[in-house]
């Protein structure tokens, strides 16, 4: 072990031995700032997909050049493009001890193929921690953060389309995760610092 190993390892907090998480809820529940932060607290990566493919669009890779229309869109790309991206993603040396998964899963079907990676590795997923905020909330959470984050995807109408898709391709996943035992409902309505501590709690 290096110095900077060691150095990040006495400020690493663990829960449990949990590490192998997803934070599921919708646009705007505050699944980017609650995964940031407890990601850095057990001290492994997190892993957003919308990051990675604005970054891709940003960048103008093959990738972007092939995602930008659908994320203009506030649609999903398609799920074996997505699966492939995350699978590559949760196999670097940096996810070894466990990752953060926000904003994936999207799909039953990327649901289904992430528990059979993660099985074929012998890590399953742990805890899907569904953040619960109200629609009329989070379609106004939304509309603050355009106006300061300037995403594409932010303009009311691409927000309406954006929460559709969630309540009939991403909203089934809870059930799908509460039948396997792992799903914790939190409720994310309140301060930050709050929510964070309602998560931790949840991991116990
Ligand atoms: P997000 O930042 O998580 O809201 O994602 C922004 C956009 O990226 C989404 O509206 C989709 O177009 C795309 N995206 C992100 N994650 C996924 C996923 N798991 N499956 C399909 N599309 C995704």
């Amino acid at each position: 072990m290096n110095g900077s190993e060691s150095l990040r390892d006495m400020g690493r907090d663990t829960r449990a031995g949990v590490s192998r998480l997803v934070l599921l809820g919708p646009p705007g529940a505050g699944k980017g700032t609650q995964a940031a932060r407890l990601a850095d607290r057990l001290g492994v990566p997190h892993i957003a997909t919308g990051s990675i493919l604005r970054e891709a669009v940003d960048l103008g890779t093959p990738l972007g050049r092939d995602v930008r229309p659908l994320l203009d869109a506030g649609d999903l790309v398609p799920d074996d493009l997505i699966v492939k991206t995350v699978l590559e993603r949760i196999r670097q040396p940096d996810a070894a001890e466990g990752f953060i998964l926000d904003g994936f899963p999207r799909t039953l079907g990327q649901a289904e193929a992430l528990d059979s990676a993660l099985s074929d590795l012998g890590r399953p997923l742990q805890r899907v921690i569904q953040l619960r905020v109200p629609e009329d909330e989070v379609a106004g959470r939304i509309a603050g953060r355009g106006e300061v984050a300037h995403r594409s995807d932010d303009r009311e109408d691409i927000v309406a389309d954006r929460l559709r898709v969630y309540d009939t391709e991403t909203a089934p996943l809870a059930e799908y995760y509460r039948s396997r035992g792992v799903l914790v409902p939190v409720d994310g309505v309140g301060p930050i610092d709050e929510v964070a501590r309602r998560i931790w709690d949840a991991l116990a």
